[in-house]
């Protein structure tokens, strides 16, 4: 059996000529203890791959929560469930607003957006956004969408409209601690990926009681299914919802899973996402993270225009010490 140090360097040589590493050595490498020097050893070997993969080039993006909406589906993690009641009054953000907080983040120098709502929101009102948005708000930034279920139907409108991609994941435990089945979010992803779409999708959302296996097998469906990013997030507690006592996981085991993703991805994925922002991802291979305003699934309190996490510069400046260029249009839509 090879060592720690030998498991490691056989996994970036592989990863190096962009060939799957395999699920025994993503699940032997989620083995590893995150503070063991060896664990550093894979973080270095994932940066240097991000290196090969990604350019050095980063996407800071912004994430905008549209709808404040009890969602029917409750999921256990998410404070918009409407059986944990955390948020029993909707609140939409209007149109109006969107659209000014798209204009004035463009100024800032965001340039890759997220549109995010709860699952039922209505398709045709995300194209008309959409559309509003591209007739108001020059300049050179791209959109994506973290919307419902798919069909090809839907999945067509939405790129026409002038969404580049969406973000949608297999949840970890989907199907038990979600009611959707995960056989449906793979159909949204396939057919937003026959539409032509990018597509992000994420390890997510990660708490203490996932097991290696089961985070494994996941890296192993988006082996896989290949979207174009798959984002690393950790799961935030939210008081009020079946998970809320229970403790989080730690920036290191998260940026060792980013690390994993990065070695597990090479090839495929061109983009590894870490999320909430943290600097230990960063420096092991992660290069795009996404800043949230509006409705966050992830908080028990409605910030408008608050960032929940760190602002646009801070992040801009974690990557750059990291040795990132932050391109996100062209770190975006770049495919292998
Ligand atoms: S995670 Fe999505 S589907 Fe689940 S309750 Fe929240 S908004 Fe609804």
């Amino acid at each position: 059996m090879k060592d720690n140090m030998s498991m490691i360097m056989s996994a970036e040589a592989q990863a190096m000529r962009g060939e799957y590493i395999g699920k025994d050595t993503v699940l032997e490498l989620l083995s590893l203890d995150p503070l063991s020097e060896d664990c550093s050893a894979l973080g270095k070997a994932a940066r240097r791959i991000a290196s090969r993969f990604c350019d050095d080039t980063a996407i800071v993006g912004s994430s905008i929560g549209l709808d404040l909406v009890p969602c029917s589906m409750s999921c256990r993690f998410c404070s918009l469930g409407e059986k944990w009641r955390i948020f029993p009054e909707p609140y939409v953000m209007p149109d109006d607003d969107v659209v000014d907080l798209i204009r004035e983040s463009v100024d800032q120098g965001f340039a890759k957006f997220t549109l995010r709502t709860t699952e039922f929101y209505d398709i045709d009102a995300l194209c008309r956004l959409r559309r509003r948005i591209a007739d108001e708000v020059p300049g050179d930034y791209v959109i994506s969408a973290n919307t419902g279920e798919l069909d090809s139907e839907k999945a067509r409108k939405l790129k026409e409209a002038g969404y580049v991609g969406i973000y949608h994941a297999v949840r970890l435990r989907e199907g038990i601690d979600t009611p959707i089945p995960v056989e449906t979010r793979i159909a949204t992803i396939r057919a937003a990926q026959e539409a032509g779409m990018f597509v992000a999708s994420g390890v997510d959302p990660i708490g203490i009681e996932h097991t290696d296996s089961e985070i494994a097998d996941l890296i192993d469906l988006y082996r896989e299914l290949r979207p174009n990013t798959v984002c690393t997030m950790k799961r935030i507690n939210v008081k009020g919802t079946p998970v809320g006592d229970l403790e989080e996981i730690g920036d290191m085991r998260l940026a060792q899973i980013a690390a994993i993703i990065r070695l597990a991805g090479a090839g495929v994925w061109r983009n590894v996402a870490v999320h909430p922002v943290t600097e230990q991802a960063i420096r092991w291979g992660a290069n795009t993270v996404s800043l949230e305003l509006g409705a966050n699934p992830r908080d028990d309190k409605y910030e408008g225009k608050k960032w929940s996490t760190v602002g646009r510069e801070m992040a801009v400046k974690i990557f750059q010490e990291s040795g990132y260029k932050v391109d996100s249009v062209s770190a975006y839509t770049r495919r292998h």
